[in-house]
């Protein structure tokens, strides 16, 4: 089989990581233990997790013009993804993850920068892009208005869309119809869909308007087949070491083996994401098409 051309629309982020004894009170200097960078943004990482299994992969979003921003260019071209199609924006900060690791958790605040600045006239103005694809990837890190619109362009050119709605936010009427599949964790499709954060899992899959494929970590996932009907498929067993960015993997993957049907695709999906989860970063794990046919013979 030729190698799936992937279309991935969304941000581009550098994550800088603070180490801390404890996090902070208002107002307080505390001395940190650590600090790492980390090249991210959803986007970029499913566009990283998708090359590296051997996709075509053309990567649209935009950065600052900064040294961030030039930095995680380099570093999607190392990787083998078409970066042509990033837009370098004069006058914002290329989007940043500042992220403090204390007492076993995590504090985040994202600024979206250069993400933001994207606009459904830039998407517009991408469409032989997305013409071009087999199938399109997207999240929820850019514009909700530019997720509307690359879900009407992928429809308009007959071409699969999978939006992965991370971080959650309720879903716009209009954008469902045009969701070929959704890729969320139970959280994220009840925010979607504006229900209830405890209600169970196969509730939430019989609510769902699109068809869906719910990340369950340790546990597999559940997804909607061909005839609708809810199907498990039970994670690989791996020792983690660092679960971040494991659904990036899994969407990647998932994108990468779409055309070989949903019960391989989410296979291969949640075997790449086991042997993501064995290594440190959301990258650093991400394996090769050699490593995945390895760890599955
Ligand atoms: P993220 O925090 O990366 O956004 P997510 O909530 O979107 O994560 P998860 O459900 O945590 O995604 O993980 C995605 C997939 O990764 C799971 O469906 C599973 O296949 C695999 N996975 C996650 N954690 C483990 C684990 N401990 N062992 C094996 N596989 C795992």
């Amino acid at each position: 089989m030729s190698a799936p051309k992937i279309t991935i629309i969304g941000s581009i982020n550098m994550d800088l990581v603070t180490q801390s004894p404890r996090f902070p009170k208002v107002g307080e200097t505390l001395i940190g233990s650590g600090f790492h960078r980390f090249m991210g943004g959803k986007g970029a990482n499913q566009a990283v997790a998708a090359a590296r299994l051997g996709a075509e992969v053309t990567m649209i979003g935009a950065v600052g013009d900064d040294s961030f921003g030039r930095e995680l260019c380099a570093n999607l071209k190392r990787e083998g993804v078409n970066t042509d199609n990033i837009h370098t924006a004069s006058g914002q900060a290329t989007g940043m993850a500042n992220i403090t690791v204390a007492e076993n958790d995590n504090h985040i605040i994202i600024v979206p920068g250069a993400n933001f600045s994207i606009t459904p006239a830039d998407i517009e103005a991408q469409a032989p892009a997305i013409a071009a694809a087999d199938i399109i990837l997207c999240q929820l890190e850019i514009p909700m208005e530019c997720v509307i619109t690359a879900a009407k362009l992928a429809k308009k050119h007959r071409k699969p869309f999978i939006l992965n709605p991370a971080p959650a936010q309720p879903l716009p009427a209009e954008l469902l119809p045009n969701i070929t599949l959704l890729t969320p964790n139970a959280y994220e499709l009840a925010i979607s869909l504006g229900l209830p954060e405890d209600t169970p899992a196969e509730t939430l899959m019989q609510q769902s308007p699109c068809p869906v494929l719910m990340t369950r970590g340790a546990e597999g996932a559940l997804y909607h087949d061909e005839q609708r009907h809810v199907q498990h498929q039970p994670s690989f067993k791996v020792t983690p070491a660092d679960t971040t960015g494991a659904g990036d993997t899994f969407n990647g993957a998932l994108a990468v083996f779409w055309q070989q049907g949903m019960a391989e695709a989410v296979k291969q999906a949640c075997a790449a994401a086991a042997l993501s989860v064995t290594k440190l970063g959301a990258q650093g794990g991400m394996p090769t098409a050699a490593e995945l046919a390895r760890f599955l013979q």
